[in-house]
């Protein structure tokens, strides 16, 4: 038998943030149309993609990180588990990574949307996949979805991810804490984005002379909304506020030129903005076989 699909090997990627250590780990893709976005054509959103360089191919990268440091192992993010389809291969690269799933003391999680929180759960939906974490995310983040009369009036398409997120919430029951500002863990403070989805957060690293910020899904499709960041997709809980925070956080970090890792970068999962006129680009950091 050869491996004749389309997965790749293990991605891993590590950087060292102060006193942490931070692994960019691939959970897979998500084979999603261009027609998803909105504000662009799909000719030109693949235009985009292959003149950056990209192979033309819609297909969104997944991938969760991974914090080790200060006696914790943190998890941002759990992948897609392969809900639909969308990554899984979170469970197979930690395993490649050589950490054990009950060595994960918490899950920060940046939004519940299931490409985030399908690699949470196993096929027993009360059993939590990291049994000895605890699931932290932001308040409106766990109000919007559990929320029954939010739910009721959500389009039918997206009624499932509804289920997905209480099924998630659910298994990690007690140990799941909500907040909305300040340090999650030592140095890891927690910054709403709101959206994406309502509590849609990203999680700063402050390690002294070098910081990270993990910015969720600022980006979908960072070749197309880097450039354009007025493109929204239909994911998009509020595609205008989705949009204006796009902007605002693009501002800061091209302004502060600090690093940035986001859940639907290209690997290998870390980058760096810079303005120029009113043009936002992004310059993801080359792999490095020396540990910096
Ligand atoms: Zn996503």
């Amino acid at each position: 038998m050869t491996n004749s699909n389309s997965w790749q090997a293990a991605g891993l990627n590590r950087r060292k943030i102060g006193d942490y250590i931070v692994t960019a780990i691939v959970d897979g893709f998500i084979a999603v149309p261009f027609d998803l976005l909105a504000g662009i054509g799909p000719d030109e959103a693949m235009r985009m993609t292959v003149a950056a360089g990209r192979p033309s191919s819609s297909a969104m990268t997944v991938s969760t990180y991974l914090i080790e440091g200060k006696g914790r192992t943190i998890l941002v993010d759990g992948g897609g588990g392969g809900i639909n389809g969308w990554g899984g291969r979170l469970h197979a690269s930690l395993a490649a990574a050589n950490v054990n799933p009950l060595m994960i003391d918490q899950v920060l999680l940046t939004h519940a949307h299931p490409d985030h929180i399908g690699g949470l759960v196993g096929a027993l939906p009360s059993a939590p996949l990291f049994p000895n974490a605890e699931l932290v995310m932001h308040d409106a983040e766990f109000v919007f979805w559990t929320d029954d009369a939010i739910l009721n009036q959500a389009p039918d398409a997206m009624k499932p991810f509804f289920q997905a997120a209480r099924v998630v919430f659910e298994a990690y029951g007690a140990r799941r804490r909500t907040v909305s500002e300040g340090q999650v863990a030592p140095g890891i403070s927690i910054e709403h984005f709101p959206g994406h989805t309502p509590g849609h957060s990203g999680y700063r690293i402050d390690g002294g002379d070098a910081s990270l910020l993990i910015w969720g899904d600022i980006v979908h499709y960072p070749d197309i909304q880097v450039p354009r960041p007025e493109v929204t997709i239909a994911f998009d809980a509020d595609q205008t506020a989705a949009a204006a925070t796009r902007k605002k956080v693009l501002e800061r970090v091209s302004a502060t030129g600090e690093l940035v890792a986001g859940m639907h970068l290209n690997f290998p999962g870390f980058g760096r903005l810079s303005k120029t006129g009113q043009a936002f680009e992004i310059r993801h950091e080359p792999w490095s076989a020396e540990l910096i």
